[in-house]
């Protein structure tokens, strides 16, 4: 695989490290220096980053939130982890520039698609934060849609697993992983490789997902030489 440009999707897991919540200066340094290579070696990146690390809408319904005030939060999580990464990638040597869903014209650029495909040409590594810019949506789901809309031809999940199995193999040791699989396969043997709205986007648009684990050093830019183990979703 030597696409043109891809697109990310990076959880606000990845950032947290060992700690599971906030973020990782250790682990924050080690994914960006990953990513400016990776965008070194020719490729266009866009990155959707989620914002769990610091809060999901979900968690303030137990709050006693409302679905739109705690979504509203769980987006600006999403913003904070895309200014970190955007210094980040940018000290790791790799212009990079922090767009938001949600404007907030004092902290970064808003999103606007013509803007976001003029900085990738120029070799900027493009952050988006605040996911779709609307509740009930995931950062999964944002990802598909900026991935269509930017014209990516794959849209990278990185997980903290190497691809997508049988069975949850933390749960199931008999569990196999797949190296490639179609769209249809993944609905037909009801195997989560997204969100069910992020699939649906994804599969209408026929972007190829690849899944592949962001844990190990330098993984991004082997995936995107082709090597390195990962799951090919294909249309
Ligand atoms: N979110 C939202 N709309 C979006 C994307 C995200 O309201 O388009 C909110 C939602 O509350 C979500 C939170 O932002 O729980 C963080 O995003 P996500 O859970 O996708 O992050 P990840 O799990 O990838 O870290």
């Amino acid at each position: 695989m030597r696409p043109k440009r891809v697109l990310v999707k990076l959880s606000g897991e990845a950032l947290a490290g060992q700690a599971g919540s906030g973020l990782d200066g250790h682990t924050l340094t080690a994914l960006a220096a990953d990513i400016a290579h990776a965008a070194r070696e020719g490729v266009e990146i866009a990155i959707v980053v989620g914002g769990g690390n610091f809060f999901r809408g979900l968690q303030g319904l137990n709050k006693g939130l409302d679905r739109p005030s705690a979504d509203s939060i769980g987006m600006l999580g999403t913003v904070m982890n895309a200014l970190a990464l955007e210094h980040a990638i940018e000290t790791a040597g790799a212009p990079a520039r922090a767009m938001s869903a949600v404007p907030m014209p004092s902290l970064c650029e808003s999103y606007a698609r013509r803007r976001a495909l003029d900085h990738l040409s120029n070799g900027k590594v493009v952050i988006l934060g605040g996911g779709t810019g609307n509740p009930y949506f995931t950062t999964d789901t944002g990802a598909a849609l900026r991935a269509a809309e930017l014209d990516c031809s794959h849209l990278l999940k990185a997980t903290q697993v190497d691809g997508v199995y049988t069975a949850d193999p933390k749960v199931d040791p008999k569990a196999t992983r797949y190296d490639t699989l179609t769209h249809a396969e993944a609905i037909k043997r009801d195997l989560k490789v997204m969100d069910t709205a992020a699939f649906a986007l994804a599969r209408d648009a026929g972007l190829t997902i690849v899944v592949f684990s962001i844990a190990e050093t330098g993984a991004l830019a082997a995936v995107l030489r082709g090597e390195g183990r990962a799951t090919y979703v294909t249309p």
